[in-house]
């Protein structure tokens, strides 16, 4: 692996990099920096998004941008103002050592006399949006005679949103000679239109596979129905304690729809879509990289320039129409070399669309169970106990008010006061979840009506399949993806079926083809794999059928185990739960809900151009 001085960068540049924790080039920046610097060739580059892409384009034109010229040397397009603002943020990071760069950002919906003021000091590199560039060409504000590079990323999206016609305005008003970058995360006929009509024999450079979603991501989907949809969702976000996701659907409405009902809840969330002005879209975004708020309901063009590299999931509410946006939408997660996973809510019918993304992410999506009230409230409590033995104690400030106190609770016993604390923290949750109904839509998911009941757990839901319980969960990262992978690594038998996974917090499930039973134990023990350090146990769960949904679910070879806790109906709830609403505390339920009709949302500037269907147009 090379270092940035390495790939020809010069020290200011790697020191800014430094700076930001840049450690070493991705993949991309590997291939692009040194060729955009050896080479004026035009340059098609694939690269799956969250690989680095914009350092990839913008280090070596910054390595060579001519410091003491004031004329407009490089063009960046961008699909999004969210982007565009994105992308200038980044460079001026990496220009941060060099003091004659000036890098200027346009786009729509801001106060173009003040873009105008900007451009007229003089900037080596603009980055834009095409609409707002197209009308600041025309007022004479931006000069392109003098462009050197042009980059135009996400191509694929911006003819999508239909600049075609702004893409060609621009190049013309560009020399004919100038290098040509386009950076694209997705790869579809409309992107090779692109760089037939304006590139010139590009060599082609790619971080991996074509369309091919992240290594870093796994793919999880929930069979769930229209009724279950929502209360699902709230689900997966509970049973995540630290849940920082971005959850998608189609529209504005829906969008705003899902983050009323969120906040309402009780939830961390908000909304971003293109009914809100910039304003309100700059102040979510803030407060959303600010981890102010945990869950980001967006639609797919409003979510694309947000930089976020530590979600812990993207929630598919509802599939994007093009399924080709959900690589686009998977890809905000499992970036900069952390691990994501990409989460799909689908009824019956919708089950189809998954196999042609398949095709298109060269991955598995792996059968996921909507968690049971159970194991949330697991969840949720060990997630509050390991709150209790980490946080710190300050004797000093406490100290005055300890006697008054350790008065009043003298009569309690340890026993007592752990109970009562916790009951405190958590009856809202155990009442919430006591007779918390399963929201798997089994009517459509592998024709398994037994696992209706709370004890389903305890039991495969296809007779030719064998269930496994591992001593592994989500506390040891263990993902869907990381097990199939240890199951593999076992070498059991070649392509051995493995069916349904259940990840909990501290011990998971999984489902084996049944003739391969004995040999899945021999493995497992031959083997004796580690990991994470951690000694792998796997058992066979108990077979037989009871009836009854409470407390029986969870015996495993003959011993009471404790997955017992998350699948019987007797543990933590003893109250019903009246408020009906949420287990979280409500936070602010009176915001309005801001969006218009329901339809794809298409940037903000539909509104402005006469609403859907219709050209898209920033001013
Ligand atoms: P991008 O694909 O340009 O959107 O970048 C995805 C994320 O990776 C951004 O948060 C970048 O700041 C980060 N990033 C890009 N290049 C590197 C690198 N060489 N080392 C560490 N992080 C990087």
């Amino acid at each position: 692996m090379s270092t940035f001085l390495e790939l020809g960068l010069r020290e200011e540049i790697s020191k800014a990099l430094t700076d930001l924790g840049y450690e070493n080039p991705t993949v991309i920046q590997e291939k692009a920096i040194p060729q955009v610097i050896a080479s004026s060739q035009d340059l098609k580059a694939f690269a799956q998004t969250g690989t680095g892409k914009t350092a990839a384009f913008s280090l070596p034109i910054l390595e060579q941008i001519d410091e003491n010229s004031k004329e407009t040397q490089a063009i960046i397009l961008s699909p999004t103002r969210e982007l565009a603002v994105q992308i200038g943020k980044n460079i001026q990071e990496f220009a941060k050592y060099l003091k004659g760069v000036k890098v200027t950002t346009v786009y729509g919906g801001a106060n173009i006399d003040e873009q105008i003021r900007s451009l007229k000091k003089g900037s080596q590199i603009v980055v834009g949006t095409p609409g707002r560039t197209v009308d600041l060409i025309k007022r004479r504000a931006l000069k392109l005679g003098s462009i050197r590079w042009v980059v135009l990323d996400e191509a694929d999206e911006m003819l999508n949103m239909g600049f075609k016609d702004e893409l060609d305005k621009v190049l013309d008003a560009t020399p004919v000679e100038k290098q040509t970058l386009l950076f694209s995360a997705t790869f579809p006929r409309e992107v090779e239109s692109i760089a037939r009509n304006y590139m010139d024999n590009p060599i082609e450079i790619t971080s991996g596979e074509k369309n091919k979603g992240s290594d870093d991501v796994s793919h999880e989907f929930y069979v769930v129905n229209e009724r279950t949809r929502y209360e699902a969702l709230k689900r997966i976000a509970d049973v995540n304690t630290d849940i920082y996701a971005i959850v998608f659907c189609r529209t504005r409405r829906e969008t705003q729809e899902v983050a009323n009902n969120l906040i309402k809840d009780g939830y961390s969330a908000d909304a971003l879509h293109g009914d809100l002005s910039q304003g309100q879209r700059d102040g979510v975004m803030d407060k959303f990289r600010k981890k102010s708020i945990q869950i980001l309901v967006a639609t797919d063009v409003a979510a694309r320039g947000l930089d976020v590299t530590e979600l812990t999931h993207v929630i598919n509410h509802k599939l994007p129409d093009q399924i080709e946006n959900y690589t686009h939408r998977s890809g905000r997660t499992g970036r900069a070399g952390k691990k994501g996973i990409s989460v799909v809510l689908v009824n019956g019918k919708e089950k189809g669309k998954l196999r042609s993304i398949e095709r298109i992410i060269k991955k598995k999506f792996v059968q996921a169970n909507v968690p049971s009230g159970k194991e949330i409230c697991q969840n949720q409590l060990m997630h509050l106990i390991d709150k209790v033995q980490n946080v710190e104690v300050n004797t000093k400030q406490i100290e005055e008010f300890l006697p008054s106190i350790y008065d009043k609770l003298e009569g309690l016993d340890r026993e007592e006061l752990i109970q009562k604390f916790v009951s405190l923290e958590f009856n809202n949750f155990l009442a919430y979840y006591e007779n918390a109904k399963d929201l798997n839509d089994l009517s459509s998911s592998r024709g398994d009506r037994e696992s209706r009941d709370s004890g389903g757990r305890g039991r495969p839901r296809d007779e030719n399949m064998t269930r496994f319980f591992i001593n592994l969960g989500r506390k040891d990262d263990l993902n869907p993806a990381r097990l199939i992978g240890l199951i593999n690594d076992q070498r059991i038998t070649d392509n051995i079926e493995i069916g349904a996974i259940d990840i909990l917090d501290t011990f998971s499930f999984f489902e084996l083809d049944k003739n391969f039973e004995g040999q899945t134990l021999s493995a497992f023990e031959e083997n004796d794999p580690e990991f994470n350090g951690r000694g792998v146990n796997i058992e066979i769960t108990k077979k037989e059928r009871s009836g009854g949904g409470r407390g029986r679910g969870g015996e495993r070879g003959g011993r009471r185990s404790s997955s017992s806790r998350s699948s019987d109906g007797g543990g933590f709830g003893r109250k019903r739960n009246d408020s009906g609403s949420s287990p979280r505390r409500s936070s602010s339920s009176d915001r309005k809900p801001r969006a218009g009709g329901d339809r794809p949302d298409r940037g903000s500037a539909d509104k402005q151009s006469g609403g859907f269907g219709r050209r898209r147009r920033e001013r």
